[in-house]
C-alpha cells in the first residue's frame, strides 16, 4: 500500500478495489492483429503520456535519491538531443520497481527501475538503456501499439461494493490477490514488437555513440538480465520484468554488438568517468521490497509512512499491493483487506455512501479503535448465486479513512466474524519500538582487498545477496580473485529511513 503525495482524488467510491490495465496489448504475441495506419495525434499522445506517468508516479512511485535522478536525467537529456523528436520534452526518472526494468511512456517520460540500476556496472549501460526508450518514443513505438489495440485506456478502474466482494471470495479469491500483488508492475506498458525492439536497440545506440557512450554496453546491460533471469529461477509469471515489455534473446545482445562496431564513437565526455564513480552513484539505493510502501513484520503490517499498524490473523498469507493490503487464510475461504477509501475525518461519511449501495446491518457509531474515530457494520451481498457476509469498518487518521474489509459466505460467517473483528480492532499507530523493527536492504559498497574472492567480500560485508547474485549485480565469476581496491556492489539488511 502506497503512500502517495499525488493528490488523494479517490473520494468515496469508497470501495475501490482498483483494477489497472494499463493498455496491455500482447502485439509481439498477435502477428495477426489488424493493422491500422492511423497513428493518435502527437497532442493526445503529450496528454495521455502525462495521465499515464501521473499513475505511474502515484501506484509504483519513484525512487532513489534527487541526486541520483538528476543524474539520470542528465544523462537522458544528452541522448535526447540526438533524437528526431527532440522537441518533445522528455522526463527521466528512478522507478520503484525491485525487477530490472526501463520502460516509456508516450510523449516522453522515461523510467529506469532502481532494480535494472542496482545490475547495471558502467554509465555506458545506463546511457544505452536510455537510449533504447528514448528509441521507443522517437519510433512512436506506443503510439502505434494504442492504436492497434481497442484504444489507449490509462487507467480502469473496476469500483464498487459488489465487485470487490466478487474478486475478493473464493473461488475468485487467488486470482484477486494475484491481481493485487500485481498492480505496480500491471501498468507497464505494452509489449513491443521485435521489429520495434530492433529499431529502438539501434537508435538508442546511435544516441550514446553520438554523446561518446560506448554503444556496445547495450548488450551489456542485456547479459546482465539474461544472467539475473537466470538466477531467480526462470520468470515468474506473477513478476514483470523488462522480457516482457522488451522481449529479448542472446540473439538480440550479439546483434547489439555487431551493430556497435559499425558506429563512430564520440570522444568520451562520461559524467561517472569510470566503473567505480559510476557504481558510488548508486550507493544507498533500495533492493528487494522497499518499506515505504509498508511491511509485513510477521503477522503484523506496519506501514512507516502513512503511520499505522494491523495486526492480520497469524498463519493467513499476506499481499501488500499498490492500492491495498490483503490477507487470507490457506483454504481461502475468506479474505480481509484493508486500504484507504476517502479523505476526512469522519469515518460516518464513507459509511453513508456504501448504505446508498448496500445496506449496512448493525451499525455502530462513535466508536473508538485505539484512540481513532470508527464505525462499524455488516452487510450481506449476493454475488453469482452466493450469499457473502462482509465486516465493515471504516477508521479516520491524519485526514484519511481507511477501511477494513472481511469478506467471507454467509455459511462461514460465525467462524470468522471474531476474527474480522479482532482485525480491525487491532489498527493502530505503531509504537516506536514498531518502527524500529521496520528494515530494508540497500545497496552499499564494499572495497575489496588483494586476493579476496567475491564471496569472502559478500561474507565480510553480510550481505543479503547470495554470493552469485553479489556476481551477477557486479558482472563477475562468483570465484573471482580480485585484485583488491574494487568496489563491489553488496545488499545491506539496514533500518528504514524515510527517503528525502
Ligand atoms: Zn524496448
Amino acid at each position: 500500500m502506497r503512500d502517495d503525495n499525488a493528490p488523494r482524488r479517490k473520494r468515496a467510491a469508497a470501495f475501490l478495489w482498483v483494477a489497472i490495465a494499463l493498455g496491455l496489448v500482447a502485439c509481439a504475441a498477435d502477428p495477426g492483429a489488424r493493422r491500422t495506419r492511423r497513428v493518435m495525434s502527437e497532442e493526445d499522445e503529450i496528454k495521455l503520456g502525462a495521465e499515464a506517468a501521473q499513475q505511474v508516479e502515484q501506484y509504483m512511485g519513484l525512487s532513489g535519491s534527487p541526486e541520483l535522478n538528476a543524474y539520470v536525467d542528465r544523462i537522458g537529456q544528452r541522448l535526447v538531443k540526438h533524437s528526431s523528436r527532440r522537441h518533445l520534452v522528455h522526463e527521466f526518472h528512478v522507478v520503484d520497481m525491485a525487477e530490472p526494468n526501463a520502460f516509456a511512456l508516450p510523449g516522453g517520460h522515461i523510467y529506469v527501475s532502481r532494480g535494472l540500476l542496482a545490475i547495471m556496472n558502467s554509465e555506458d549501460e545506463l546511457a544505452a538503456v536510455l537510449g533504447h526508450e528514448i528509441g521507443h518514443v522517437a519510433g512512436r513505438h506506443s503510439a502505434k501499439q494504442q492504436t492497434k489495440s481497442r484504444g489507449w485506456i490509462p487507467v480502469q478502474i473496476l469500483a464498487g461494493i459488489g465487485g470487490a466482494a466478487a474478486s475478493v471470495v473464493s473461488p475468485n479469491l487467488g486470482a484477486a490477490v494475484a491481481g493485487i500483488g500485481q498492480l505496480p508492475a500491471s501498468l507497464v506498458l505494452a509489449s513491443y514488437s521485435r521489429k520495434q525492439e530492433k529499431e529502438a536497440d539501434r537508435l538508442g545506440q546511435q544516441y550514446a555513440a553520438a554523446e561518446g557512450w560506448d554503444p556496445a554496453a547495450l548488450s551489456a546491460t542485456m547479459d546482465a538480465l539474461t544472467r539475473e533471469q537466470e538466477l531467480a529461477g526462470g520468470r515468474d509469471p506473477k513478476q514483470l520484468s523488462f522480457f516482457d515489455t522488451h522481449p529479448t534473446t542472446p540473439e538480440r545482445a550479439r546483434e547489439g554488438r555487431e551493430y556497435a562496431s559499425t558506429l563512430s564513437v564520440a570522444p568520451a565526455d562520461r559524467i561517472a568517468v569510470d566503473r567505480t564513480a559510476f557504481v558510488n552513484r548508486l550507493d544507498g539505493l533500495v533492493v528487494g521490497p522497499s518499506a515505504k510502501a509498508g511491511v509485513f513484520l510477521d503477522h503484523r503490517f506496519v506501514h512507516p509512512e502513512m503511520g499505522f499498524a494491523l495486526t492480520f490473523p497469524e498463519s493467513w498469507k499476506y499481499e501488500n499491493g499498490a492500492t491495498a493490503v490483503v490477507a487470507y487464510p490457506e483454504s481461502q475461504s475468506a479474505v480481509l483487506g484493508l486500504q484507504v477509501v476517502a479523505e476526512g475525518d469522519d469515518p460516518a461519511t464513507v459509511a453513508d455512501e456504501i448504505a446508498t449501495q448496500v445496506e449496512l446491518l448493525e451499525r455502530s457509531e462513535g466508536k473508538k479503535i485505539n484512540g481513532l474515530r470508527a464505525v462499524t457494520a455488516n452487510a450481506r451481498i449476493v454475488q453469482e448465486g452466493q450469499e457473502l457476509a462482509l465486516s465493515l469498518t471504516w477508521i479516520a487518521k491524519d485526514g484519511l479513512i481507511y477501511q477494513v474489509l472481511g469478506a467471507t459466505t454467509s455459511t462461514r460467517w460465525a467462524e470468522y466474524r471474531s476474527v474480522f473483528e479482532a482485525t480491525a480492532a487491532s489498527f493502530r499507530r505503531p509504537s516506536k519500538s514498531e518502527l524500529a523493527e521496520v528494515q530494508e536492504n540497500h545497496l552499499r559498497l564494499v572495497t575489496a582487498t588483494k586476493g579476496e574472492t567475491l564471496g569472502e567480500v559478500a561474507k565480510r560485508a553480510q550481505s543479503q545477496w547470495s554470493v552469485e547474485k553479489v556476481a551477477a549485480a557486479n558482472a563477475m565469476s562468483a570465484d573471482e580473485r580480485l585484485a583488491g581496491g574494487e568496489a563491489i556492489k553488496v545488499s545491506k539488511r539496514e533500518p528504514y529511513t524515510p527517503e528525502p
